[in-house]
């Protein structure tokens, strides 16, 4: 029997065409982009073109478009370069308070950690039961002491999404800077880095059917940076190293094919997330949904089965073959309990016995349905 994959928030199918483009690209045996000679050029140029059609469909400027290896080291750049260029900015200069929220990724809460042994002071603003962040703390700590802003614009293992575009404007209006992980919306709900108005935001292609271990880091142009890799001019001298041409590709297709019709998949994948959520609540009328009645993504849902062990039930999902998780696949692995559900007020009890289920572009009603049978198998067997 095929596996079914619920764990489209950790990482995503490859899409096909996307395979198909990389397929021709390593048949095309691609050189060097920085190299001068004809097959450089060659190389050079398909960059530019990758570079044009994600600038294009992120709503910003080729220029402002920094392919690394992902948003975990977007992220870190980003407080790093923040940081390290504050006294080169006349607007952040004086300025040493980073602002974000309490539900941030590792890789903004880690590197954050980091910088406050630097003498960065870091102010956490937390979140309510359904996840949105508490929107008078944030005025409350945004001040004329504030560098920067680090806001999410969709939480990994809910799906709740957040007010970036109002919280970016009241940061530019304090005389902040203002960065946005979107490595859970791209693909996902439309993101128009122009509209949004952020200096910074952070993306991984894998999140929305590309490889892994390539994304890119969105620079506002005239955005002051201090480059964490140096050694090179690649990427107009923000990032050295030789690009990886083929996640660049990979990325750019993988873009297209998950804008495509986004709209009308939403769509589907809200009527499925309705029939699951109704299906379980019949089958069991005890679970619990962590969500947010309107700011929500449809592919992903966070459910307790309070009593239960997530860890044990997903377990069990697995070897019946079922792919699902709880909390941050980076944490996954781990014990612990969800520290996104503990910010939001869940009783440890019920955070405990919580599995995220995320689906998108292949996901069939077919295969909720086998999902629906094989919980139901399973629950019954552990409750025995
Ligand atoms: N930010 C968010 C919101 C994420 O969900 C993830 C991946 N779990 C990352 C950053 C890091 O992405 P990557 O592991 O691709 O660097």
């Amino acid at each position: 029997m095929p596996r079914l994959y619920f764990d489209y928030n950790a990482t995503t199918p490859l899409a096909p065409s996307v395979r198909q483009a990389l397929q021709v690209a390593l048949e095309r045996n691609i050189k060097n982009p920085s190299s001068v000679h004809a097959e450089g050029r060659e190389a050079k140029r398909l960059l530019d073109d990758c570079r044009r059609k994600t600038s294009g469909l992120l709503g910003c400027l080729p220029e402002e478009v920094c392919f690394l290896s992902g948003a975990t080291e977007a992220n870190n750049t980003v407080i790093s370069s923040v940081w390290e260029s504050r006294s080169q900015d006349r607007k952040s200069q004086g300025r040493s308070k980073i602002v974000t929220l309490l539900v941030e990724h590792d890789s903004i809460v880690r590197s954050l950690e980091q910088f406050q042994k630097k003498g960065a002071t870091v102010e956490v603003v937390g979140v309510n039961r359904y996840g949105d962040l508490d929107q008078e703390a944030l005025e409350r700590a945004v001040d004329e002491r504030t560098l920067l802003v680090a806001l999410m614009a969709s939480n990994n293992e809910t799906g709740i999404q957040f007010p970036v575009e109002k919280v970016c404007h009241l940061a530019h209006e304090r005389g902040a800077l203002f960065h946005t992980d979107v490595a859970c919306t791209v693909g996902k709900a439309p993101f128009d880095f122009g509209r949004c108005g952020a200096d910074f935001a952070s993306l991984s292609a894998h999140k929305f059917y590309g490889p892994k271990g390539i994304g890119a880091l969105l620079i506002r142009r005239g955005t002051k940076f201090s480059p964490v890799l140096v050694g090179g001019a690649q990427e107009f001298s923000r990032r050295a190293g030789t690009e990886n041409l083929f996640g660049i590709l990979g990325l750019s297709e993988a873009l297209d094919f998950s804008l495509h019709g986004l709209e009308r998949e939403n769509e589907r994948l809200t009527s499925l997330r309705r029939w699951l959520k109704e299906e379980l609540l019949r089958l069991y009328e005890w679970v619990v949904f962590h969500e947010h009645p309107t700011r929500q993504l449809p592919g992903a849902l966070n459910v307790a089965f309070p009593g239960f062990s997530g860890q044990t039930l997903l377990a069990n999902l697995d070897l019946e073959g079922v792919a699902a998780s709880h909390g941050s696949a980076c944490q996954s692995g781990s014990l612990e309990v969800s520290r996104v559900l503990l910010a939001m007020g869940i009783p440890e009890e019920e955070a405990l016995g919580s599995i995220r289920l995320s689906f998108g572009r292949m996901t069939t009603e077919g295969e909720v349905q086998e999902l629906l049978e094989i919980m139901k198998r399973v629950l019954r067997r552990m409750k025995k």
